[in-house]
């Protein structure tokens, strides 16, 4: 820490992303991406932006909101778009949260909503997930302030039913309620349908994953017109050109040509359900995935021995600090051949481990 480093916020814990190793060429199951690289028109549209690098670009993202609207039947006073969905997540805590309304969310859940409350100094509730490790909602009932529900949950991949977290926004609806949908694509059921009905509920979706734009950073949400308009507020405080040209671009393809982005959906479900068969039988344990990753207890050591031995292997996945999922790693769901890696690793692993399957 340098001397000039705010002393409130020396003891700052940053956020630890997944690696990304440039050194050697991994099967990389660690970070949640999509194994399918985006498709022409996006390539294309991406790249004839670069002629214009030099103008700024729109900073309201107009033509992408509007194909939003038609895609997702959401006025466009009621969209905000970011450079990835961590952006909004940023601003709403920095714009909803105080001293006397904390950010309330479950104690295995996306390591980011801790940052930023210890960023922006706001105290947090952690609610313990059940021992099944369902979100435990009479818990959010009970507590005041915004709740955070990423859902499905990560890393645990466990959906929860849109009608349950309708029960948080209706029962005091001087509470904002952010259901982070990163994941929503891949087989969940989405809150957005409940905007109509409730005023406090933000919808946070990316097209990170399903929409194989995680190098491109765009996010979105759906929110009330007020909402909305306080995130603009704080976007256009910080950096209001926050969606670059190729990125804006880049969306409005993807858009366009939804069809592929379906298609590498359903691969993924796919490949999820193979991957989860065929770990079962390897004696592995698991949540029920609604999202592009599983979240699995192998047979024999902890997550880190599993992890360290995958990695050796030249596989990649993802290992966790937090001690009461310390048996567990998060594995995302790549192609088929990255699967049938992955698998082959396993194998090995366990052998090596003395593993006797059966
Ligand atoms: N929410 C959850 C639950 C996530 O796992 C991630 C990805 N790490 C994000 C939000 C942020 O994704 P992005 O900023 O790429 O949109």
């Amino acid at each position: 820490m340098s001397r000039f480093m705010r002393k409130d916020l020396a003891s700052l814990q940053a956020y630890t992303p997944g690696e990304q190793p440039q050194d050697r060429r991994y099967i990389k199951l660690n970070t949640n991406e999509s194994p399918f690289p985006p498709c022409e028109a996006v390539k294309e549209a991406a790249a004839a932006e670069a002629e214009k690098l030099h103008l700024y670009p729109d900073p309201d993202g107009g033509r992408l909101k509007r194909l939003l609207t038609e895609q997702y039947g959401v006025p466009e006073e009621q969209i905000f778009l970011s450079n990835g969905s961590d952006d909004i997540l940023n601003f709403a805590f920095m714009a909803f949260c105080d001293a006397g309304r904390p950010a309330v969310f479950p104690d295995i859940s996306y390591g980011f909503y801790q940052v930023f409350a210890d960023l922006h100094r706001i105290p947090a509730v952690v609610l313990p997930l059940l021992p099944d490790f369902t979100v435990d909602v009479e818990a959010f009932l009970a507590q005041k302030g915004m709740a955070v529900i990423a859902n499905p949950n990560s890393p645990t991949g466990i959906a929860l039913p849109a009608e349950e977290i309708e029960g948080i926004l209706a029962a005091d609806p001087e509470r904002l309620v952010l259901v982070d949908e990163a994941y929503v694509d891949f087989g969940a059921e989405s809150c957005l349908p409940l905007l109509k009905k409730y005023d406090n509920l933000l919808v946070v979706q990316t097209f990170s994953k399903y929409r194989s734009l995680a190098g491109a950073r765009l996010g979105f949400a759906f929110g009330s017109p007020d909402v909305i308009r306080d995130l603009e507020t704080i976007r256009y405080s910080t950096n209001p050109y926050n969606v670059n040209r190729m990125t804006l671009a880049a969306g409005i393809a993807a858009l366009k040509n939804a069809e592929y982005d379906r298609e590498n959906g359903r691969k993924i479900q796919k490949n999820r359900a193979m991957t989860e068969e065929a770990l079962k039988k390897l004696g592995f344990e698991m949540t029920r995935s609604s999202a592009n990753f599983l979240f699995v207890r192998p047979p024999v050591g902890d997550g880190k021995d599993y992890y360290l031995g995958m990695k050796e292997r030249g596989v990649l996945v993802r290992v966790y600090g937090n001690e009461r999922i310390r048996n567990y790693v998060r594995v995302t769901i790549g192609d088929e051949e990255q699967m049938a890696g992955f698998l082959r690793a396993t194998e090995d692993y366990l052998k090596g481990a003395g593993h006797e399957r059966g």
